[in-house]
């Protein structure tokens, strides 16, 4: 049946239903917004679907296969069997709950869910075309708009993601049987995550990176410690070059040609390789000139503290917004743009912002490193404490990394903290919050940590700021 062109409208017209839009609506509906969410695929966007969930079952699952059969000091003597696809459905089951979840959240907080994909008209209407044939199209106007349409994987020349043995991460999260050699192009955290992943499934594992190291933005020390824990697994990394072109290898398989700067080139054989070399914002199909709303030159949509695009009416929040790219982010995001539209003086600060690599150790952020604090004004003292002297860290097998915390000498205001270790991004929560709410190293020190706890390496690092460390030399 053609349903034809209809027409309706919303206070609020939420366009994805990712982590920054499924929120926003979620918010916008509480406050009491007549909202309506389109989305053209699956609740829960790239995070739940393709991204963050996915990657941090397999993560899980591989991870623990590799422990049980690595445990020999412990006295286990395990040689787990591995069933990709079984881990497959797993991690689909997963998914699907989790994105059910949504659904039915929203549906509980009243808010009107459309099935197809948004462009805009004007600036205060969209027609949204439904999926399959013959499904039709509406037009639908709003007061307001929120722009959640996320991002997607980036190729590069010559590396199509229609070519079969050419992966995104998408693919990389969804195959039913491990590749035995995969190249991987790229090692910021996407690529890092899955080369580790991978190489507990005994996939030979081949990393290119055009950079001279891994995991770019972070910490000579922190990436260091990550990218030796991933060659003990096996991975094999090549810096400094860029991948030029791949062809049908004699084997069954693939060649991987990669070329330096100075023109040298190599050649890797693999079955697959991952392009994992950034992403871009899913701006291009909005029509959103249609609307007069702006992007920058890489189509990331222009925002204030408020979410506020240059258009009155209309908001962008997560991924197409720009950095930091990360799911919570855009959820906060969602919640302030939901909350200015209802009138309320919500503002973003992105001060105390926490960002996880779920790598083999994990590595977590929040604030200011001790070079960038300098660089703002502050006069900063570091503590740190290394996990090979936490005692809980020793039971769990896990020890290598730190927590280092920055604050400020003068004040004692803890101003941010990197974490290179075991559940680095379970334990940032705590310095999260010390950034956000400005406590001091006392505030933390005099806080009874739990014993045996990995959370009591941050306390001592407080501690280390302040020359009162007892587990570890005092810097
Ligand atoms: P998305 O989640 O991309 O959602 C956008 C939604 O909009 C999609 O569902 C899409 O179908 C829909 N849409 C697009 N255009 C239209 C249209 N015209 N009409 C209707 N609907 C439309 N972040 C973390 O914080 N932690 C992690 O551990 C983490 N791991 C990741 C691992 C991988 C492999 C990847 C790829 C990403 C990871 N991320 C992680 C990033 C995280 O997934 C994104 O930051 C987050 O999903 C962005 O949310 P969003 O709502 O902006 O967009």
């Amino acid at each position: 049946m053609v349903v034809g062109d209809i027409s309706t409208g919303t206070e609020v017209l939420v366009i994805g239903a990712g982590p920054g839009g499924y929120v926003a609506a979620i918010r916008a509906a509480q406050k009491g917004l007549d909202t309506t969410l389109v989305e053209r695929d699956a609740y829960g966007g790239t995070c739940l679907n393709h991204g963050c969930i996915p990657s941090k079952a397999y993560i899980t699952a591989t991870g623990l296969a590799h422990e049980v059969g690595n445990a020999e000091e412990m006295g286990i003597h395990a040689d787990p069997a591995v069933d990709v696809a079984g881990m497959r459905d797993w991690k689909d089951g997963v998914v699907d709950q989790l994105t059910g979840g949504v659904e039915k959240l929203c549906k509980a907080n009243g808010v009107n869910l459309v099935e197809g994909t948004a462009r805009f008209d004007s600036e205060t209407k969209v027609r949204v075309a439904h999926g399959g044939e013959g499904q039709g199209s509406e037009t639908i106007e709003f007061d307001h708009c929120i722009v959640a349409t996320g991002s997607r994987p980036m190729e590069i020349p010559g590396f199509s993601f229609a070519d079969e043995p050419v992966l995104s991460s998408r693919e990389a999260l969804a195959l039913d049987s491990a590749p035995d050699r995969l190249v991987v192009v790229g090692a910021g955290y996407i690529g890092m995550e899955l080369s580790t992943t991978y190489a507990k499934l005994g996939t030979d594992v081949t990393v290119v990176e055009m950079l001279d190291s891994a995991l770019p933005g972070y910490e000579d020390d922190i990436a260091r410690t990550v990218r030796k824990r991933a060659e003990s697994l096996g991975v094999d990394f090549h810096f400094g070059e860029g991948a030029a072109e791949w062809r049908e290898g004699n084997d069954g398989g693939i060649v991987v040609a990669t070329e330096t700067d100075s023109g040298e080139r190599s050649e890797y054989a693999a079955d697959d390789v991952l392009v994992a070399v950034g992403r871009e914002p899913v701006s291009d199909t909005l029509d959103l000139d249609a609307a007069g709303v702006e992007t920058d030159d890489r189509g990331f949509v222009e925002t204030d503290d408020q979410a506020r695009t240059n258009v009155e009416s209309i908001f962008a929040v997560g991924d197409v917004a720009g950095e930091p790219m990360l799911a919570h982010v855009g959820s906060k995001e969602g919640i302030v743009a939901a909350e200015v539209i209802a009138g309320e003086p919500a503002a973003l600060d992105y001060q105390a912002i926490p960002a996880a690599v779920f790598t083999d150790p994990e590595i977590a952020t929040v604030g200011l490193t001790e070079s960038e604090a300098a660089e703002e004004g502050f006069t900063p003292v570091v503590g740190q404490m290394p996990f090979n002297a936490s005692g809980r860290a020793l039971t769990t097998g896990h020890t290598e990394g730190f927590v280092r915390v920055v604050a400020d000498e003068e004040t004692g205001f803890v101003l941010g903290g990197q974490i290179v270790g075991p559940e680095a991004s379970e334990l940032v929560a705590e310095l999260a919050l010390a950034v956000e709410m400005g406590a001091t190293l006392e505030d933390v020190t005099s806080t009874i940590h739990t014993h045996p706890t990995l959370a009591e390496a941050t306390m001592e690092a407080c501690e280390n700021a302040l020359g009162q460390a007892i587990h570890t030399l005092n810097r």
